[in-house]
């Protein structure tokens, strides 16, 4: 969150019903501020939509969450069902020569990481400006980098490391000292009192029923066809939870896939998914397990549920592709990795030309920038997916503590 609110002006306009903007209305409606959310289409959500199709849930964005008491307490409040993963099916891969793995370092690499992890790096600019591969290979090497950190921030960014600002991006990465090993920072964190990270966990109906539960509790404070063009125009406390117009957003397509189980020779995948570096051969940047990971994907139990991930800053051209395209592609690819022997029986794409903002040091100086600015007076907040929390566990934390 970038700015402070005027606790002494109890009027608030939200700009924006996405998850951001609800979530800090309804934080401030609780505190007894008189709320009014402008949302400029006819619906809440903004990205995220659950379409309940005839083959099963189709998620067009976010479509997890990591639980901990602080969310849990939220959902909790508001009715929303969460299921965890299914005990049998927690494993995690990377691709890497051709093959899904747990560990896809060999053992010299791992053995390169552990002498990292123990020895003073060297850094050739402030801890601040480092960016997450700069960090990185000083902290665990070239080969943990390209092959573990660099899929994971694929993952949750659709970027490589080398475009992230560590401390924006990780900041509980970022050592006390530049002086500190990682295994120093390791223990010096293990010391301070932890927020628990939580368990990556689904929504039972689909992350678009936390979007409905906020909006029943908001159904008096939100005008929808309200385009905000006019800040000045805007008394008391002003909150702007809509994307930025002058920030990068990776691109990315997102394709949920339902094929029979009969369509996988063997048996479909088990674990939670697959995460693929760039230069392994594929195109795709990685696939989610869902019907094996979580329970009630699927309309029908002889189905299997994948959602595949295409395009990031690496391949900016995908958004562009035509659907046909796009599924021949996944058609492909998904054949190199399970060796699927059929056609899936639907997928459903979205295409987001700007789906997740880049957290480089370009948006650590706008953030900077608007601090000074337009956030320099209190009563002015941006509360966004750019302004320091991507994911909607991050956003629900922070509004907790207003
Ligand atoms: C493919 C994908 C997968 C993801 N997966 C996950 C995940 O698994 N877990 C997770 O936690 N997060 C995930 N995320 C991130 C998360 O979904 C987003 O960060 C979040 O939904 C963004 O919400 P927002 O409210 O900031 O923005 P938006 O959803 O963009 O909402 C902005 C709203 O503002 C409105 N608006 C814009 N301009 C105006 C205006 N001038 N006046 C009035 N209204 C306006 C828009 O219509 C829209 O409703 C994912 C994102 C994507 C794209």
């Amino acid at each position: 969150m970038i700015g402070k609110l005027n606790p002494s002006e109890k009027q608030v306009t939200v700009v924006g019903a996405g998850i951001s903007g609800l979530l800090i209305g309804y934080a401030l409606k609780r505190k007894g501020y008189q709320v009014a959310i402008h949302e400029k289409s006819n619906r809440c959500g903004g990205l995220i939509e659950s379409k309940h199709t005839a083959c099963g849930l189709v998620e067009t964005a976010a479509h997890s969450i990591l639980v901990n008491e602080s969310v849990k307490s939220l959902l909790d409040e508001l009715g929303v069902e969460v299921i965890g993963v299914n005990p049998d099916s927690k494993a995690r891969y990377i691709y890497r020569k051709g093959k899904m793995r747990r560990m896809p370092l060999t053992f010299f690499e791992l053995l390169g990481t552990l002498f990292r992890f123990f020895r003073k790096p060297k850094l050739n600019k402030p801890l601040a400006d480092l960016t997450l591969a700069e960090w990185g290979y000083a902290y665990l090497g070239k080969a943990a980098t390209e092959f573990l950190l660099a899929p994971f921030t694929t993952g949750v960014f659709a970027c490589h490391p080398s475009e992230l600002n560590a401390k924006l991006s990780f900041p509980k990465l970022i050592p006390a000292s530049p002086d500190f090993s990682f295994f120093q920072h390791f223990r010096s964190m293990s010391k301070k009192p932890k927020s628990p990270r939580g368990q990556m966990m689904v929504f039972k109906n689909g992350t678009e029923e936390l979007i409905q539960k906020l909006e029943a509790k908001l159904k008096d404070n939100i005008i929808f066809n309200s385009p905000i063009h006019d800040l000045n125009s805007i008394k008391g406390n002003l909150v702007l939870s809509v994307p930025a117009t002058d920030i990068q957003y990776s691109p990315l397509v997102t394709a949920t896939v339902f094929f029979n189980r009969d369509a996988f020779p063997k048996s479909p995948p088990k674990g939670v998914g697959v995460l693929i570096p760039r230069g392994e051969g594929l195109r795709i940047l990685g696939c989610l397990f869902n019907s094996s990971a979580f329970k009630g994907r699927t309309a029908n139990p002889n189905q299997v549920s994948l959602t595949v991930m295409l395009g990031g800053t690496s391949d900016p051209e995908a958004v562009s592709l035509s659907e046909a395209d796009i599924e021949s592609i996944i058609e492909r690819e998904l054949q190199t990795l399970f060796n699927t022997q059929a056609k899936p029986d639907q997928i459903t794409i979205s295409k987001w030309s700007r789906a997740i903002p880049v957290y480089s040091s370009n948006l650590c100086n706008y953030i900077n920038h608007l601090d000074q600015t337009f956030c320099s007076k209190q009563g002015r907040v941006i509360f966004s997916n750019f302004s320091g929390q991507v994911s909607i566990r991050g956003m629900i934390e922070t509004i907790q503590s207003i």
